[in-house]
C-alpha cells in the first residue's frame, strides 16, 4: 500500500510536468487538424480526472485557427458540459445534453451524450430516466460499428449500473470490456467497476487483492488519479467491512496514512464526494486508534456539510462514528439521538435503493413491453403477410379459374361450332344427292317452297322445269347401270357449270331433274335452257368408254302461269315434259294454260 502512495505522488509530479509543458510549449503551436483530433480526445481522456487540464485543453481548442468539423464541433459541445458537471450544475448539464443529443445526427456524439445523461440522471436519482436512456444506448448497440464507442458505452453502462445498485449487470458489462481491450486506460476504469460491483455485492471471497494493487498501480500509471483513489477507498472499505473483528492497530493505522494522503492529493481534483468519503473513513479509522477528537471533529465535518448528491454513505459512517463516541463517553442519551439520526439515514437510504430498484423494474417492465409489443408487431405483420400472400393466391387461383372457365369455354364454343359445322354439313349432305351433289328431292322441296314464298311476297318471276333423261332406260340396258350413273353424275357436272346463284338444280328421282330460276324473265330462262339442252345433246362422253350420246326433255312452268304453289308448278311442267317427249324428245316445251 505504501507503494501506491509513492505512486501517487509520483503521478501528480508528472501531471504538474504536463501541465507546465504544455502551458508553454503547446499552447502557442499553431494546431493543425491532425492536433485538432488529438486534442479532443484528450480532453476527452481528463475530462473527469482532471478539470483544470481539460479545460486547458478545451480552450486550446476553441483558440485554433482551423475550423473545426461539423462532427469536431458538436464533441466539443458535448465535452463543455463537463465543466458543468465538475461543478455540481447537474440540471443545466442536463438540459445541455438533452438539447445535444436531441440535436446532433454525429452516432458518437449522440450515444456519448445519451450515456452522460443517463449517469447524471442516476447521480441526480432521477432512475427511470436514467435506465430509459441507457436502454435508448443498449438498443441502437448492435448498429454501433466504431469499436472505441462500443468501449465507450460498456464502460458507461457499468458505470451507471453500478450507481443504481444492479451490480450484477455493472459486473458484466465490466468483463465484456476486459475481455476485449487493450488500451490501458480503459482497463484501469473498467476494473474499477468491476471490483466495485463485486465489493457492493459482498463477494469478499472472490476479490484478488494483489491483482487489486496491480489495477491501482495502473489508474496511477495512466494518470487515473481518482480512479486509483476510489480503488483505494473500495479496498479499505471491503478489509473493514469483511474482516472488522480481525483488523488489528497496525492495519487501522494504514488505512489511516493512505486515507491521509489520498484526501490531500485528491484536494486538486474537487471531488466533493471523494473528500466526504474519505473524511468519513478518517473517522472511523480515528476512531479505531482510539483518537475520539479527531474522530468526532471529521465526522462532524461530514454531518455538518453541504448535502451531495448521490452518495449518503459518509453521513451514514460519520453518524455511526459519533454515535459510537457518545457511547463509549457513556453519553447515551446523545448516542441515542445519534442512533435515531442513523437510523433516519439509513431509511433514507433503503428508499433510495427501492427507489432504484422500483426504477430498473419498471424501466425493464417498459423495455419488457416493448419488447413484447415489437415481436407481436412482427407476428401481425407476419400474419398481414400470410394474409395478403393468401389473398393474392385467392386472386391468383381466380384468376387461373376464370381462365380455366374462357378455356373451357372456349372449347364448348369451338366444340359447339364444330358441332354446327358438323350439323351443317350433315344437314346439307342430307339435302343432296349422293351421286350428282346436286339437292335430293327433300332439299329441293325445302328450299323451293321458300324461293316459291320469296317470289310470291315480292310477285316475282318463278320458271320451273322438269328435266327428263331420254330414253335412258336403254343407256343402263346398253352400257350397264354403272355407266348409266356415271352418265347422269358427268351430265349434272356440266349443266352445274352454267348455272348461277339464281338458278337452283335438283334431283326429283331417277333420271328426272328440277330446274328453277328465280327473277328471270321468261325469255332469258328459256334461252339457258335451249343452251343446256345444246350443251347435253353435244356433249362428249367417250370418257365412259363408250360412244354415248344423251340428250334430255325440259317440260316448262312458270308461277305466273301455274300459280305460286309447287304442286301444281310439278303437275304443270310434268305436263309439258309429256309434250316434249311426245313431240320428238330433245326439247324445251313450256305449258300452256
Ligand atoms: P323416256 O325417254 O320416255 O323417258 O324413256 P326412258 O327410258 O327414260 O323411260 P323412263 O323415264 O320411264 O325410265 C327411266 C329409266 O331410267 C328407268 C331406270 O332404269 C333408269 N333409271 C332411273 N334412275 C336411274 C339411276 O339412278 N341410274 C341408272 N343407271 N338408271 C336409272
Ligand atoms: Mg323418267
Ligand atoms: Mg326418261
Amino acid at each position: 500500500m505504501t507503494k501506491l502512495f509513492l505512486d501517487l505522488k509520483q503521478m501528480k509530479l508528472n501531471t504538474l510536468k504536463i501541465y507546465v509543458f504544455s502551458v508553454f510549449f503547446i499552447f502557442p503551436v499553431l494546431l493543425n487538424a491532425q492536433s485538432v483530433e488529438e486534442l479532443l480526445s484528450k480532453a476527452d481522456q481528463y475530462k473527469a480526472s482532471d478539470p483544470e487540464k481539460f479545460q486547458h485543453i478545451v480552450q486550446q481548442v476553441e483558440n485554433n485557427t482551423i475550423d473545426l468539423t461539423e462532427a469536431q464541433s458538436q464533441f466539443l459541445d458535448y465535452l463543455k458540459t463537463f465543466s458543468l458537471i465538475t461543478e455540481g450544475n447537474y440540471q443545466d448539464s442536463i438540459s445541455r445534453l438533452e438539447e445535444i443529443q436531441d440535436k446532433t445526427n454525429v452516432p458518437k456524439v449522440k450515444v456519448r451524450s445519451l450515456l452522460s445523461l443517463s449517469n447524471i440522471y442516476a447521480f441526480t436519482k432521477q432512475y427511470e430516466k436514467a435506465f430509459t436512456s441507457l436502454n435508448f444506448v443498449t438498443d441502437n448497440m448492435p448498429k454501433i460499428s466504431d469499436p472505441e464507442l462500443l468501449n465507450v458505452v460498456y464502460l458507461a453502462m457499468a458505470n451507471t449500473y453500478l450507481l443504481t445498485n444492479q451490480y450484477q449487470l455493472s459486473q458484466k458489462y465490466a468483463e465484456l470490456l476486459l475481455d476485449q481491450i487493450e488500451d490501458d486506460v480503459l482497463r484501469c476504469r473498467a476494473n474499477h467497476y468491476l471490483y466495485s460491483s463485486i465489493l457492493n455485492q459482498k463477494e469478499f471471497q472472490s476479490l484478488d487483492y494483489k491483482k487489486i494493487e496491480e489495477i491501482k498501480a495502473l489508474c496511477v500509471e495512466t494518470k487515473q488519479s481518482v480512479v486509483a483513489y476510489f480503488l483505494e477507498i473500495a479496498m479499505i472499505r471491503a478489509h473493514i467491512e469483511n474482516v472488522e473483528t480481525q483488523l488489528k492497530e497496525t492495519d487501522w493505522r494504514q488505512f489511516k496514512e493512505g486515507l491521509t494522503v489520498i484526501l490531500a492529493d485528491s484536494q486538486g481534483v474537487h471531488l466533493k464526494s471523494l473528500e466526504l468519503t474519505i473524511q468519513s473513513l478518517l473517522a472511523k479509522t480515528s476512531f479505531m486508534l482510539g483518537e475520539l477528537e479527531a474522530a468526532e471533529t471529521l465526522a462532524q465535518a461530514v454531518i455538518n456539510s453541504k448535502e451531495v448528491m448521490g452518495d449518503n454513505q459518509p453521513k451514514l459512517d460519520a453518524m455511526e462514528v459519533l454515535k459510537n463516541i457518545a457511547e463509549q463517553k457513556g453519553d447515551y442519551q446523545l448516542a441515542y439521538g445519534y442512533l435515531s439520526e442513523l437510523e433516519a439515514i439509513k431509511d433514507e437510504l433503503m428508499a433510495d435503493n427501492q427507489l432504484k430498484e422500483l426504477a430498473f423494474l419498471n424501466v425493464k417492465h417498459a423495455s419488457l413491453a416493448r419488447e413484447l409489443e415489437i415481436e407481436q408487431l412482427n407476428k401481425s405483420n407476419k400474419i398481414l403477410k400470410i394474409e395478403q400472400q393468401l389473398a393474392q393466391q385467392n386472386a391468383y387461383n381466380q384468376q387461373l379459374l376464370v381462365l380455366l372457365l374462357l378455356i373451357v369455354l372456349g372449347i364448348v364454343v369451338v366444340w359447339l361450332f364444330q358441332i354446327s359445322k358438323r350439323h351443317g354439313a350433315l344437314v346439307k349432305v342430307a339435302h343432296l344427292d349422293h351421286l350428282t351433289k346436286v339437292y335430293n328431292r327433300s332439299g329441293f322441296e325445302k328450299k323451293v317452297k321458300e324461293w316459291i314464298k320469296l317470289a310470291e311476297q315480292s310477285q316475282s318471276e318463278l320458271h320451273f322445269a322438269i328435266i327428263d333423261f331420254d330414253h335412258f332406260k336403254q343407256i343402263n340396258d346398253q352400257y350397264g347401270h354403272l355407266t348409266g350413273d356415271w352418265v347422269l353424275k358427268h351430265v349434272i357436272y356440266e349443266i352445274k357449270k352454267h348455272l348461277n346463284e339464281q338458278v337452283m338444280l335438283a334431283r326429283l328421282g331417277g333420271e328426272e331433274f328440277a330446274l328453277v330460276y328465280l327473277n328471270q324473265s321468261a325469255q332469258m330462262a328459256d334461252g339457258e335452257m335451249e343452251r343446256i339442252r345444246g350443251i347435253i345433246a353435244n356433249l362428249d362422253l367417250t370418257a365412259s368408254g363408250h360412244d354415248i350420246a344423251v340428250t334430255c326433255s325440259f317440260g316448262v312452268t312458270s308461277a305466273q302461269v301455274s300459280g305460286y304453289n309447287l304442286v301444281s308448278l310439278l303437275t304443270h311442267a310434268d305436263v309439258a315434259l309429256y309434250q316434249a317427249k311426245s313431240a320428238g324428245r330433245n326439247k324445251v316445251i313450256r305449258y300452256q294454260a
